[in-house]
Parts: C-alpha cells; sequence; structure tokens
C-alpha cells in the first residue's frame, strides 16, 4: 500500500514535470520561434534563390525538432546536447527523400516531383516508430536507446505539421487532408513535447530515461 503511494507521488511529479514552468515557456517560445522564423522566410532576399530558400526552411526544421527534444528531456546536461542535436538532425534529414525521388541531386529536379516523396507520408511515422520499438524489444536496446522512437516521433510528426500549411497531411494510402491552419499548425508544434512527455511517462519511458541520465551522473 506505502509502495502504491509512493508510486501514484512519483506519477504526479512526473505528471507535472510533463508540464513544468520551464517546459511550458520553452514551448511558448518554439511557438514565437515559428511565428518569427516563418516570417523571416517570406523576405525576398530568401523567396528569390532556391538553395537559400530549401536550406532555411530546412534549418527551421532541424531548430524546431532540436527544440521540441529540448523540451521534453529538460536540457539540464552537457550530454544531452548530442541528444537534442539528433533530433535537429532527424528533422531536417527527412527532406533527402525529395532526392532520392528526383534521383538526383538537381534542387530543381528535387522541387518538381510528380508526386510527394515517401518519408513525407505520415502514416510511415508511427509504423517506424512502432518497428524501431519492437526491434529494440527483440535486441534488449530499449534501456539504453528508449528515447528513439519518441525522438523520430515528435522530429518527424514535427516536419510533417510544418509541410502540412502549404501541402496538408498526407495519410497514404488513404489520402492527403487540406492544407493546416497556421495557428493549428504553431499549436501543435508548441505542445507537441507536452504530449510526448506525457506518453512517455505512461509508458514507463520516462522512468527508463531518468534510469539513464542517472547513470551518467554516476559515470
Ligand atoms: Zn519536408
Amino acid at each position: 500500500m506505502l509502495l502504491a503511494m509512493a508510486s501514484e507521488t512519483e506519477k504526479a511529479h512526473a505528471l507535472l514535470q510533463s508540464f513544468s514552468t520551464a517546459s511550458v515557456i520553452s514551448s511558448l517560445g518554439l511557438g514565437f520561434f515559428c511565428f518569427v522564423a516563418d516570417r523571416l522566410l517570406q523576405f525576398s532576399v530568401i523567396q528569390q534563390n532556391d538553395w537559400l530558400r530549401a536550406l532555411s526552411d530546412n534549418t527551421v526544421h532541424g531548430v524546431v525538432g532540436f527544440w521540441s527534444w529540448a523540451i521534453v528531456i529538460g536540457l539540464k546536461k552537457k550530454s544531452d546536447f548530442t541528444e537534442v542535436i539528433l533530433a535537429g538532425f532527424l528533422s531536417s534529414v527527412i527532406d533527402v527523400d525529395h532526392f532520392v525521388l528526383a534521383g538526383s541531386l538537381s534542387l530543381q529536379a528535387a522541387l518538381t516531383l510528380p508526386r510527394r516523396p515517401f518519408l513525407h507520408c505520415s502514416t510511415v511515422i508511427p509504423l517506424v516508430c512502432l518497428t524501431l520499438k519492437f526491434i529494440m524489444h527483440l535486441f534488449k536496446l530499449k534501456d539504453s536507446w528508449c528515447f528513439l522512437p519518441w525522438m523520430l516521433f515528435i522530429s518527424w510528426t514535427s516536419h510533417h505539421v510544418r509541410d502540412g500549411i502549404r501541402h496538408g497531411l498526407w495519410i497514404c494510402p488513404f489520402g492527403k487532408t487540406a492544407p493546416l491552419p497556421y495557428w493549428l499548425y504553431v499549436a501543435i508544434t508548441a505542445s507537441l513535447p507536452h504530449l510526448c512527455s506525457f506518453i512517455m511517462y505512461l509508458t514507463g519511458t520516462r522512468e527508463l530515461m531518468a534510469t539513464k541520465h542517472g547513470m551518467r551522473i554516476d559515470v
């Protein structure tokens, strides 16, 4: 009974942590960053140059992924930077599929594709995350790498939602939604880290991560 009470207290604590003042302020900052970055990308000096536009747009994807994961883990130690950089990388790297589908490094070819490239299908996100979780379970990697499916989820979802302002969400094989309203994109991006933290707590991933981070301190 005492144990059960302790675990309830821990759960309440973990829940409060996913909505801590610092994390809420950080996600409001993330929403503000999206707004400012998207305004800056409208400048004609960026819009008139295809490479500059593509690179700056991709950088914003990366920063959103980086920032989102920083909110999830709280960014307390230097070593946490490796994780947030990985999250930023995962968020940016999926645009490579434009070039894969084009079969060329030509930006012109990558921007004028007959259809959207495969990593931009939102159905791929739960499929890859669940497959990754299954593989980790199979190879007993779940303790040290337990965060990876969640990192992938948050990085790719934020990318898809941001692309969704222009193209809608592509839920293959069912088709695509209308372009997402701008406010919805900002709201989803700012609340995704909290939703992710909350689900991670419910599935016990946060406790595993806490153990891992604790071990890092011991070393
Ligand atoms: Zn994209």
